[in-house]
Order: C-alpha cells, then structure tokens, then sequence
C-alpha cells in the first residue's frame, strides 16, 4: 500500500513569509500611489562583482573546449577549491582544518537540513527560539521531533533555548542533555553574535555531554568586532564535537549561483566510535553528484586578491545600511539588536504590542515592510526584523519614513 512519509504531514505550515507577501499585497492594491519598501528581505540584491564574473566566463569557456571539457565534478569538491578553503578560511586563521575534512555543496541550506541524516533517530534535538526554520523542519521530516503543541508553538521532542535581551541573545547550556545542538552565529534573526568565550562554553558542554554542535556561520563575513567567533574550530577541542556550515551565498552574493561546503572533521565521533566525515563523505557521494565545475571556480576566484577585496566591498554596503538603520531608528528612540556583525536588526517593538500588530503599523503608516520576530519562533515575540540587504537608497528613505511616524 502506497503511504506518504507521515512525518512531512506534521511539518507546520510556513505562513509566515505568504502572510506578509497577502498583506503588501493587499495593502498596495489599497494604496496604489504609495511606494512600500520592504526591509525584509532575506536575499542579496547587489549583482556578482567583475572577478567572480570573469572566472564564471573562464571556466565557461573552458566547458566548450575538448582539451577543457569536464564532466561530473569530484563528490567531494574540486582539490583546488578545498585547498583554497583550507588555507584562507582556517590555516591562516591558525586553524587545523584539511582539505579531506571540507565537503564542497550546493549551498548551506541543503548541508543545514541535509546533515541530520547521519545521526540517529533517537537523538534529541536543541535549537535557539528564535530560530532558522530549516533546523526544526529537517528534523520533523526525519520524525525526530515528538508531537507539536499548538498553543506553545513547540514540537515535545526538541530543547528549545530561548534567547532573548534577558540573555543577551545567547542561548543558555540546558538541564536536559541534547544530542545536536543548532547553533547559528552571527544570528539569523537576531543579527547578534557569539563571543569565542560564549561559544567555548558550549564546546566544551558538548564534548562533556558527548553532543554535537552544529555551527552555522553562514553570516562570517558580517562579523566587525573583535573577540567573536568566526569559526566554531577557534575553540579548543571542537575538533571533537562540531561540524561547521559555511556559504558563499551572503558574502559573496552566491545565493543564485548556488556554492557552500561543510567541514566534518575526523577527530568528531560518535559515542561507539563511529568516524562522521566517513558517513557524510558516503551520504554525499550516494545522494549529491558534486557542485557545478564552474560555481567552485567562481568560489575559488572569491579567495583571490580582487575577490577578496570586492567581496569586502559588498559586505560593507551591506553593513552601511545596517549602521542607517541603527542610527537612524535608535535616534527615534527604538530598542535595537544586531546590525554590528550580521545584515540584521532585531528591534523591539513598543510596549503592548505585539510583532504582527507593528508590522501593521509599518505597513499602513510608513508602506514600509519587515518580519515579525513571532514568526521565527514564541520567543520572537515582541520582536521585528529588519534587514539591510535593501538599496543604500531606500533604506535611508525607510528610515526617514519611520523616524517621522515618532517625530
Ligand atoms: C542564508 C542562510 C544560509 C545560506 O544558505 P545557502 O543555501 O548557502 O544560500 C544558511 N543559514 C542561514 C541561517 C541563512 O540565513
């Protein structure tokens, strides 16, 4: 008898973003003289800079020349582009990481959902509340995740671990032992990140526990201070007891090109012994037949002296909508989080209102557009987000439009 996987019929329904895409839609239909402008964008809008570019047309080329032409990439990532990730994202940072622990991919959300699958069932999940949807949902499709409480919004076989202003954002270690630990720093939502001391605590819980840490740090390039983590691998001993998650997506512009790798090192085990970079390195090769020749060239040239510099250059357009936003809505007295070393700003709306009610309140007073922190998660609420991957342009005008809904 043909039945459907059971645990895909549990997943909740992701009403957040088809929510607010129905109310702009209404709302301009409404208001058709008005001109919204959406703060809430998750993607990148700058286009891909001139070396990215010709390295895209080069390897190109090359495809349509016999001497050139290649066919299925290695399973496991072209050695040139593994070896320039070892180098420049770890050795030079001081960081034992080989190319044989790198798994080159389609991208970070894949890797994120994709890398549950070599654990077992049983194991127990802890995410941050608020969270990166693509954690939780991965799990509930492997049926890892119990029964889903309505009211709480909370499924009974995951840790939830709030973070709020209360702890600074940072998760606290739980009572209850989790198996796999989700942590996403610099944070989507919350645009707030991890101190290496903040995140040594959790390495060291989790190879006291005999947990593995998750560590997603698709938003590396965001990060502008000092003393924060950009690798899980600057902590003693998370040889041991992390897996990274890393894009090209969000720094340098890849989110349509597709290129991210995972690194699985070989010191991680489980609790029988069992060596995990053999298990992904198997899972890859079963299920993933390589990323595209062309998209690891372009990451390689992401390494390379003017990629390097133009990738620099995106991200602090990027970061100077952040500081726009920062300025612009603390002078008009809001509570803000983030924007220091991530894309995002997680504003506190005003006193008895809740997430959705100011996203309302944007919306009809200001045509302006974000996310409701709710949707990430309960201990989202309260909360908004706001992104800076919008044009130098309309952010300010976003900004202005806001700050005169208070003047
Ligand atoms: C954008 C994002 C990613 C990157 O996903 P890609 O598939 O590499 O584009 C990963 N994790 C989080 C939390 C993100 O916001």
């Amino acid at each position: 008898m043909l039945k459907a996987n059971q645990n895909y019929l549990k997943l909740q329904g992701s009403y957040l973003f088809s929510t607010i895409a129905k109310k702009v839609a209404a709302y301009k239909e409404a208001n058709p003289d008005k001109q919204v402008i959406s703060l809430g964008i998750g993607d990148v809008t700058r286009p891909l800079t001139g070396t990215i570019l010709k390295a895209i047309h080069d390897a190109a080329d090359e495809m349509g020349k016999a001497e050139t032409f290649r066919g299925y990439a290695p399973d496991l990532g072209y050695a040139f582009l593994r070896e320039a990730i070892a180098e420049k994202e770890y050795r030079s940072r001081g960081i034992e990481i080989h190319e044989d622990e790198i798994f080159v991919s389609d991208g970070a959300k894949s890797d994120s959902g994709n890398i549950q699958e070599i654990f077992s069932g049983e194991c127990r999940i802890a995410v941050c509340d608020p969270v990166y949807p693509v954690y939780v949902d991965s799990n509930v499709m492997a049926g890892r995740t119990g029964v889903y409480d309505a009211a709480s919004e909370r499924w009974s076989n995951v840790i939830y671990m709030p973070c709020t202003a209360g702890n600074g954002f940072i998760p606290e270690l739980p009572d209850e032992v989790p198996d796999i630990i989700y942590i996403c720093s610099p944070n989507n939502p919350t645009g707030t990140a991890m101190s290496r001391q903040d995140l040594a605590r959790w390495v060291d819980y989790a190879n006291e526990h005999g947990s593995v840490i998750i560590f997603d740090a698709a938003y590396e390039a965001y990060i502008s201070e000092e003393g924060i983590a950009h690798s899980v691998y600057e902590c003693e001993g998370a040889r041991n007891c992390a897996i990274e998650i890393r894009s090209f997506s969000k720094n340098a512009g890849f989110t349509g090109v597709r290129l991210g790798y995972t690194v699985v090192p070989k010191d991680l085990k489980d609790a029988d012994g069992v060596v995990l970079n053999s298990l992904w390195a198997r899972r890859h090769g079963t299920k993933f037949n390589g990323a595209p020749y062309i998209q690891q060239r372009a990451g390689e040239a992401v390494y390379s002296p003017g990629g390097l510099a133009e990738t620099r250059a995106l991200v602090a357009y990027y970061m100077e909508n952040a500081k726009t936003i920062m300025d612009g809505l603390k002078d008009a007295g809001y509570t803000l989080y983030g924007g220091v070393n991530a894309p995002y700003i997680w504003l506190k709306v005003p006193d008895g209102m809740k997430s959705w009610d100011f996203f309302d309140y944007l919306l009809t007073n200001a045509s302006v557009v974000g996310t409701p922190g709710s949707g990430f998660g309960p201990s989202g609420e309260g909360y908004f987000r706001l992104t800076a991957f919008g044009t130098h342009e309309n952010t300010a005008e976003a900004v202005r439009r806001i700050k005169e809904l208070k003047g």
